[in-house]
């Protein structure tokens, strides 16, 4: 584990443990407070003595992402008690109901526009980010988001949520989307971890089908167009890398029939059972070669020739495709 993360946890279980001894004062007798106590004092002595962050029992690492969410956890996934995992499975599926909770309306038609989207975790939490903010207030702008969180499990799944709020806070604001980007990576950059960041498309669709596209670091966006297609690709680096990241934004002109497509590395990155990778120059020949398609019929044929690619080889990552179409 890395020293600044290390010092971090240190500062933050010194903490805890201020609060522990503070809430004992008043209640000296309470004795899970007093565990509490001794957990904590028993995680620092083996960050003094160099064994924090490895399993007691077979002495690999535990994952950094859960001793960010739990200092005091001193087994590895694999060696949990009976009770330990079954709390785990209980937290995992409270996660996942919550995270299915902030997911948009899977279709939706507003000014102009028709949206539908796949989003498929690999586990039962997520990295993906995937939202649709309508506005109202006079200019009926829509906005479409894609992301993807580094990490897995539930460290990235908490970090998809903050996503979401930060950015339904930021839309209702009424930035314009570069400094709304902008305003986002510094927002996430100085509330999560050093290691962690996202990469997010930020879309913004006029009812006149004029788009403004952002791409921080993420998948190039595939503009169908005409019979071809046009990658939007990165402009600006994953949020969360740098408090001070500049994000300029493309701007296109949509007819009535043209697509936009988004997709996470879920897609791309995808791999048949022979190891070979999907790629992007694929995807971007299939719906070259199927135009003319619902935004709905998009994704799911896009899903098909995905799952037809694999042939029953596992996804190794969280999947998500979102289509948006103009239509009359
Ligand atoms: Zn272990």
């Amino acid at each position: 584990m890395a020293d600044v993360q290390e010092a971090f946890l240190h500062e933050q279980l010194l903490e805890r443990r201020q609060r522990l001894e503070t809430a004992l004062t008043v209640s000296r007798q309470n004795a899970s407070l007093q565990q509490l106590l001794h957990e904590v004092d028993s995680a620092l002595e083996r960050m003094q003595a160099g064994t924090f962050g490895i399993c007691e029992t077979c002495h690999d690492t535990i994952d950094k992402d859960r001793l960010i969410s739990d200092p005091l956890v001193r087994y590895c996934l694999d060696h949990l008690t009976a009770s330990q995992r079954r709390a785990l499975e209980q937290d995992l599926e409270l996660a996942s109901q919550l995270q299915r909770g902030l997911l948009p309306r899977q279709s939706l038609a507003f000014a102009g526009w028709e949206v539908y989207y796949h989003y498929q975790p690999l586990g039962l939490v997520s990295g993906d980010y995937c939202d649709v903010v309508t506005q109202q207030n006079g200019r009926e702008d829509i906005y479409f988001a894609l992301g993807d969180v580094s990490g897995k499990g539930v460290a990235a799944c908490m970090l998809m949520s903050q996503l979401h709020a930060i950015f339904r806070t930021l839309i209702a604001s009424g930035l314009a989307v570069q400094a709304l980007v902008e305003r986002a990576s510094r927002v996430f950059c100085q509330s999560t971890m050093s290691s962690l960041f996202a990469t997010l498309i930020l879309v913004r669709a006029e009812r006149s089908g004029e788009i403004e596209v952002c791409n921080a670091g993420h998948c190039p966006a595939l503009l169908l167009q005409g019979g071809k297609v046009l990658e939007l690709g990165a402009t600006g680096v994953p949020l969360g890398l740098f408090c001070e990241g500049v994000y300029p934004t493309q701007n296109a002109e949509m007819a009535c029939g043209d697509a936009l497509l988004l997709y996470t590395d879920g897609v791309s990155e995808a791999r048949s059972a022979s190891e070979a990778e999907y790629g992007t120059e694929r995807l971007k020949d299939f719906v070259t070669s199927n135009p003319g398609l619902s935004s709905q019929a998009l994704v799911g044929a896009c899903i098909d020739e995905l799952n037809g690619f694999r042939a029953g080889a596992p996804l190794l990552d969280d999947l998500s495709i979102m289509a948006i179409r103009r239509v009359a």
